[in-house]
């Protein structure tokens, strides 16, 4: 399927328009512009401070946590306003974000974070449906669900903040740098599971700096620098161009690499 071909109006997953975000006097993005059809996985690439976290912000309703507000543009879920709607009414209209860190109670119980993910939820009758998808995508989650989640390891915690997001059964899923300071192995573990939950019918927005990962998880990505849009395409055709290798894929125009030789793919950061 075509996740990218026109859909009928209400059909649509999340479009962002010429948005405009500020915290104060800092302007943090300006005529932001995106797609994430439904069904698709689509990137944000950028290094630090380039606002892959206030473009999530902003799409979940958590900005005016952070002190911050949409000044111009709008967000839209199916076809329904996100832009100015609370955090829960975000949650209720399906989109639910896995925060940067993890954010996992960690003095609460495996069990008890994942019960938490499922408040608010739109009907509790399906929890235990959720539950059981959690724990089959990440049986650890069962081993140890009566442990404190402070005592999970680094790629623990993280499979706990997604298995708790998946616990409200959203329809898209926000994830900010679920890579970010996790081993090679668990970081590719982490990526499957990505591919597993969009395959069964999870809309995903990825933020990543690890560029190499993201584009291949995505069908679309989007390179923010200092809160505007420079780069967008399919995933494939970003990952192959030389701009995006030299400067985010961190890949040298060596004369080996020019004549085939196998790529060292580099964290981008700026
Ligand atoms: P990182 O990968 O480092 O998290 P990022 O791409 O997610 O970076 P943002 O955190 O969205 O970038 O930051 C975008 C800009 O907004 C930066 O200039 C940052 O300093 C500023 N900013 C972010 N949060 C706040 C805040 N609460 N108050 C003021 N400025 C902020």
């Amino acid at each position: 399927m075509d996740v990218h071909a026109p859909r009928p109006p209400g059909d649509s997953g999340l479009v962002v328009r010429d948005l405009a975000v500020s915290y104060g006097p800092v302007l943090a993005l300006r005529g932001v512009s995106l797609d994430v059809p439904r069904g698709s996985v689509v990137a944000v690439l950028g290094g630090n401070g380039a606002g892959k976290s206030t473009l999530l912000r902003a799409v979940s309703g958590t900005l005016r946590f952070h002190r911050g507000g949409i000044t111009a543009g709008e967000v839209t879920f199916g076809g329904k306003r996100l832009s100015g709607a609370t955090t829960s009414a975000v949650v209720a209209g399906g989109v639910v974000q896995v925060p940067e860190g993890r954010r996992i109670f960690a003095r609460m119980t495996v069990e008890e974070n994942l019960r938490a993910g499922a408040l608010g939820a739109p009907g509790r009758r399906s929890a235990a449906k959720a539950k059981e998808r959690v724990l089959t995508l990440f049986p650890v989650l069962a081993e140890r669900a009566g442990q404190r989640a402070g005592l999970l390891s680094g790629g623990e915690q993280q499979m706990l903040a997604i298995g708790r997001a998946l616990m409200a059964r959203p329809r898209m899923l926000l994830l900010d740098e679920p890579t970010l300071g996790l081993a090679p192995m668990m970081a590719s573990r982490i990526a499957d599971t990505v591919r597993e939950i969009n395959a069964g019918g999870t809309t995903v927005l990825l933020v990543e700096q690890n560029a190499a990962m993201a584009l291949s998880l995505a069908s679309h990505a989007y390179v923010l620098e200092v809160g505007e849009v420079v780069l967008s395409g399919p995933a494939a055709e970003l990952a192959t161009s030389d701009e995006v290798r030299r400067r985010y894929l961190g890949i040298e125009d060596a004369p080996e690499a020019a004549a085939g030789a196998r790529p060292v793919l580099a964290r981008w950061s700026t």
